[in-house]
This record gives structure tokens, sequence and C-alpha cells, in this order.
């Protein structure tokens, strides 16, 4: 059966000494808990290391980068490889962020080499979709989101594409605080587990976790998690404080 997973996107914020103090925060906050669901932070790759030997509860407390490039090594200056981030002992890598589609012009093509690579690495990818506004607006945000799927992930296996944990998050409740309803969550959820069904069959879409993302919080997570397709939540600003991250792992019980 799939997992319930809350992971932290820390994006560009924290310096290591503020990164590893705030995965020791977690770290600690874990250890007096059996959390009902996997907890992850994604950090900077500058972080990787540092936070990876602060982790004490490995078997509570997994570790991911937020991107990794689309080669395995040489001449591409200031890129990081999904084989380094392996060899920190980070287990994940966010891949298709709505921000790296956006502002580093993240193209299906380049995402299909990227998660090829991660899962070759052992990486589990957490693959980014979502619609913009103007698509929801449109009515296009099925159509989009569908195509983000088939694009970058439907080349893959069965068998890869059950190692991936899909992450829907619409752009417009992307750091704005503006939440999709739980309704709005849901509807795109059971919309993309069909829509894995129509490639991979039942069992691999039933198996598939499937974290809603944007402006996620402790007051609204518990709501959104309890739909029946909402396996848990990747979450941005509120991973970068300790205690409203715990709150929305909490929101498993
Ligand atoms: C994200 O960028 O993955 C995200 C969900 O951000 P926020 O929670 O800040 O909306």
């Amino acid at each position: 059966m799939r997992k319930n997973i809350v992971a932290g996107n820390w994006k560009m914020n924290t310096t290591v000494p503020e990164g590893v103090k705030l995965a020791e925060e977690v770290n600690e906050a874990l250890k007096g808990i059996e959390p009902k669901c996997d907890v992850v932070i994604c950090v900077p790759f500058t972080h990787l290391v540092s936070v990876n030997n602060v982790i004490t509860e490995k078997g509570k407390l997994g570790l991911g980068a937020e991107n990794c490039a689309d080669h395995k090594s040489g001449a591409y200056t200031g890129e990081v490889s999904a084989p380094m981030v392996a060899s920190t002992g980070a287990g994940y890598v966010i891949l298709g962020h709505s921000e790296r589609r956006q502002y580093y012009g993240e193209t299906a093509e380049t995402l299909r080499e990227k998660v090829a690579l991660a899962l070759e690495n052992g990486l589990t990818p957490i693959f980014c979709i979502g619609e913009v506004l103007a698509e929801r607006e449109a009515d296009k945000h099925f159509d989009v989101v569908k195509a983000q799927i088939v694009d970058g992930l439907f080349n893959l296996s069965a068998e890869d594409f059950g190692k991936i944990i899909l992450a829907y998050e619409p752009v417009w409740a992307i750091g704005t605080g503006k939440t999709a309803t739980d309704d709005q969550a849901q509807e795109m959820h059971a919309f993309i587990r069909q829509t894995i069904a129509e490639k991979y069959g039942k069992e691999v879409a039933d198996n598939t976790s499937i974290l809603y993302g944007g402006s996620c919080k402790p007051s609204n997570a518990r709501q959104i998690f309890a739909k029946p397709d909402v396996d848990g939540g990747l979450i941005g600003g509120a991973s970068l404080k300790c205690a409203d991250f715990m709150g929305i792992v909490e929101a498993f019980d």
C-alpha cells in the first residue's frame, strides 16, 4: 500500500549552520514520537552532508536534494549530479518543481533525463506537477497536469514508475497563502491516480503516493490529508520552522 509522506522543501533558505540547527530540531522532535508518515527534508546541495551527519533518526527522517543535473558527470560547471547527491547519504530528490520549470526553463525532456539518473542512483524522485492560475481559470488544469505526467514520466517501466512520488502543487497556491480547498486537491489527486491507472494499471496507481503542495500549514493539513487520494504534503514555507513542520507531520494521527 502507498505511504503517507510529509516532505519539506527548504528552497534557497538558511545558511549551513542555520540549516543544521533546523535539521537537529526536527531530528530531536521525531525522537519523541512515532510519526504515522514518512518524514523527509529536502535541503540545498551545500547542506546535504552536514545535515546527513546530524540525522540520527534515519528510520524516521529521510534526506533529499531539491534538484539534480540532467547529466551524470563532466563539463557542466555549477551543476550537481545524481551520483553526487546520492553520495551525500540523501535518498530523495525533488524534480520538476514549478520554480525550476518557470525560472530555469526545465522541460519534459530534461526532466526525463533527471528522473532516469535519479533512479539509476537509487534516489527517489519527488516529481512535481501543477497548473498556473490562468490554466485553471481557462479550465485547462486537468490537461496541463496530465501532459506533465505523460511527457515527464510515462516513458518509465511500471517497475520504475512505482518508485516515483508525485507532488501536485497548483502554482497559484505555492507561497501565496492561497491553499487549494480539500475538494480541489481531492478532485485533482483522483484524476492523477486515474491517469496512472490507465497507463500502468490500478495496482500501480493505488500504490503511488501523491502529495499536495501549496501553502500547506498545521491549520489546514489535517483537512487536506483526510481526503482519500491525498497521501501527504510537500511543504515549502512551513518547513522552515520546526514547530510548524512537526504540526503538519502530526496531522497524520
Ligand atoms: C513548494 O514550493 O513546494 C511549496 C509547497 O511551497 P509553500 O508550502 O511555501 O506554498
